[in-house]
């Protein structure tokens, strides 16, 4: 069988393991966003499709029997690449996204729907930010001159950034205690995440929780659903509806 992961996550790389593991012809498509990123086992190939219509035409010449969108929650247009090429060739698509996360007791999370919003609250009742929201969605924080931003992010981000800023280059993986110092030691007094659930980043929102530190929580987007797309949550459920189609 031959597969298209859509990847550059955790659960695509365990997918593509599981899959080469059984034999399956495996590619992994990366965006190229990272300048040196993890790869998984099996082919990799990098760079857009150019939209859905792209995305068709490789399916239909590389012969694709499947299509697993395993991309990060807020990869919305890959997402929606995804549901569209397969919706036009009949290629089946299996959505593989992780669950988000859920507060529990003590954690005080503020629920934002945008960037733009999550902005807007730091601005007004923090003075010591952590950000963990990657480096493409940095903008909307950067006219404020008076409060700092410690942004961390895997690559170096591009201007515009907030006049007082510290960049901490890492990919993790991250400690619960490891967590707690930076934000100790930077007074950090609020944290902003996209809640892109999992397990890897988890430990940023255990430390802030004992700390007593407030997060400003993304919501997802709403990925495409519906009758043809068969949605799980971990690579081996993927695999398994993968297996009997
Ligand atoms: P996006 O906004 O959904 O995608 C923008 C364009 O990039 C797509 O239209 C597509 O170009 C291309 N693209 C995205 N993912 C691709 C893939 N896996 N293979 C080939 N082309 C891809 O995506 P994004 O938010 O920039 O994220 C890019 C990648 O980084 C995704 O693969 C995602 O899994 C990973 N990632 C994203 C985040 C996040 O917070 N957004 C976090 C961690 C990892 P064409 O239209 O030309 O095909």
């Amino acid at each position: 069988m031959r597969a298209l992961i859509l990847g550059g996550t955790s659960e695509g790389r365990e997918l593509a393991a599981l899959m080469s593991a059984r034999g399956w012809l495996v590619t992994s498509s990366l965006a190229g966003r990272v300048a040196s990123p993890r790869l998984p086992v099996g082919e990799v190939r990098i760079g857009g499709f150019g939209g859905p219509a792209g995305l068709a035409r490789w399916l239909i010449d590389q012969e694709v029997e499947v299509v697993v969108d395993a991309t990060h929650p807020f990869a919305e247009r890959i997402s929606i690449s995804a549901a569209e090429a397969t919706r036009a060739t009949g290629v089946p698509l299996i959505a593989l996204h992780r669950p988000a996360w859920e507060p529990v007791a003590r954690d005080k999370w503020r629920m934002v729907d945008t960037m733009e919003e999550a902005a807007r609250i730091t601005e007004r009742d923090y003075h010591h930010i952590l950000l963990t929201i990657g480096r493409q969605q940095l903008a909307p924080f950067a006219h404020d001159d008076l409060n700092l931003y410690v942004i961390r992010c895997v690559d170096r981000p591009d201007a515009p950034l907030p006049a007082r800023h510290r960049v901490i280059l890492d990919r993790g993986p991250f400690t619960v205690a490891a967590e707690k110092k930076l934000m100790r030691d930077n007074q950090i007094d609020c944290v902003v995440t996209k809640n892109s659930g999992g397990e890897h980043t988890r430990p940023k929102l255990d430390a802030a929780r004992e700390l007593g530190i407030d997060v400003v929580m993304v919501r997802r987007p709403e990925l495409p659903g519906g009758g043809r797309i068969t949605v799980v949550h971990t690579a081996e459920a993927a695999f398994n509806a993968a297996m009997e189609l």
